[in-house]
Parts: C-alpha cells; structure tokens; sequence
C-alpha cells in the first residue's frame, strides 16, 4: 500500500511513508521515489547524511534508502560499470523538514516558463489563496541572507539548487531548507571538517567516514541479484 502523495517532481514524486516503512525506519514521515542506478542512489544518500551532520538546520534529515523491491541486490568488489545503466525503483527517506504544509501544494502548482535564449525555469505564477500566501518564503526581495547562506554551504562543499523554488523554502524560524543538493565536493568537504575551531570531532569523524564510502562507490559493482 503507498502512501498518500505528498508532491511531484520531474524524476521524482515525494509522498507520506507507508506503515511498514516507518516501522523500518521510526524517524521518516515522507519518501522519495525516483529510478536510480544503484551507486547514484546510494551516493546521494551519503551526500545528504553529510549535509545534514554539517548543516541541521538547512538541510532535512535522510534517515533511509530503500532500492528495489526489498532491497534485493548484492554487491561484489570489481571494477565493472555496466549495473550503472540498470536503473531501480528507490525510496529515499527523511523526515518532513519544519516548513509550511503550503510548500507542497506551492510546488504543485508550478508550472516550467520559458525565457530568452531556451531557458527555462521553474515558476509559480499561481493565484490561488495558498500560492499567493507562501510566495512570500520565496520571494527574492525577501531573500534575507539567502546568498550568504548559499555561499556558507559552497565553502563547506556542497552545492544547492537556488533556481527552482520547490527544492528550498524558509522555515517559521527564518532557516532555509534544501530539500535537494547538487553537488557535493568532497575535497572541500574535507578541509572543511579539518577546521578543529568550527567542526566538532564526532561530526568531523562521521563526515570523513562517510567520504569514504562515497570514494568506495566508485570502486565496487552493484549487481542485482533479482536482475531479469
Ligand atoms: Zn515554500
Ligand atoms: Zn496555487
């Protein structure tokens, strides 16, 4: 049984967890599903349990990863990168991030505009009650220290999407919540958590351990055992 929509991304749809999952995994209220080659599923699990160690605040707690149908894959020490053309369901899971319920229903409601010169972006230029209520999470003239904060992350090596408006929004306490990442730098992130004076040991600890395993992705092969 799936549980009840919570909003549509392009790759991905986010809805509330199922009994089962939150029986696995007691913190995850939502789920996102996308198709994924493994190593990408995995690899994006890490980056986001490092920015959340890092930044708490910014970033919404990712508490599981769920590939296949009952995880059903193995792994096996080889150089081999075919499986990365294999692609297979996912659910990433994390807790619901302290914003309005109004984001979802925001993000539902935005439509793709095209600009000069082929760009095109993510919009809401919805003007529905709600949409026109929680525009003002988004709107740039508010944007209070919202480059600051994106600046603050790049140093530390991680890289948020600021273009589209359903991956952010601003909590009661004026906090930013990245609800995606871009692209995570791990040489920066390391000398980041190298700095004793702004990074406590344990999180620096966890931070470097998880490098290492994104470093290790790059080595192993996924096969799925299930594979038809
Ligand atoms: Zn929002
Ligand atoms: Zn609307």
């Amino acid at each position: 049984m799936l549980g009840e929509f919570y909003s549509r991304g392009y790759h991905a749809s986010v809805r509330y967890t199922t009994e089962e999952e939150k029986f696995q995994f007691p913190n995850a209220d939502l789920a996102r599903e996308e198709s994924l080659p493994v190593r990408l599923a995995k690899k994006r699990f890490y980056i986001h349990q490092i920015a959340f160690l890092l930044f708490p605040g910014n970033f919404i707690d990712v508490s599981g990863l769920i590939i296949g149908k009952g995880g059903t894959y193995s792994q096996a020490p080889t150089r081999d990168r075919a499986d990365d053309k294999s692609f297979f369901p996912t659910q990433l899971l994390s807790t619901l991030a302290n914003v309005s319920q109004d984001h979802a229903i925001y993000s539902n409601h935005m439509e793709v505009v095209k600009y000069a010169l082929g760009v095109y972006r993510k919009r809401n230029l919805c003007g529905c009650e709600i949409c026109k209520k929680h525009q003002k999470n988004h709107d740039r003239f508010n944007f209070r220290n919202f480059k600051g904060v994106v600046k603050n992350l790049e140093n530390a090596g991680i890289f948020v999407p600021i273009d589209d408006e359903s991956d952010f929004c601003l909590t009661p306490e004026g906090n930013y919540v990245f609800f995606e990442i871009d692209y995570l730098d791990p040489k920066r992130v390391a000398k980041f958590v190298s700095n004793k004076k702004t990074v406590p040991k344990e999180t620096a600890h966890s931070v470097t351990k998880l490098l290492a395993r994104i470093e290790e992705l790059k080595r192993i092969t996924i096969t799925p055992a299930s594979h038809p």
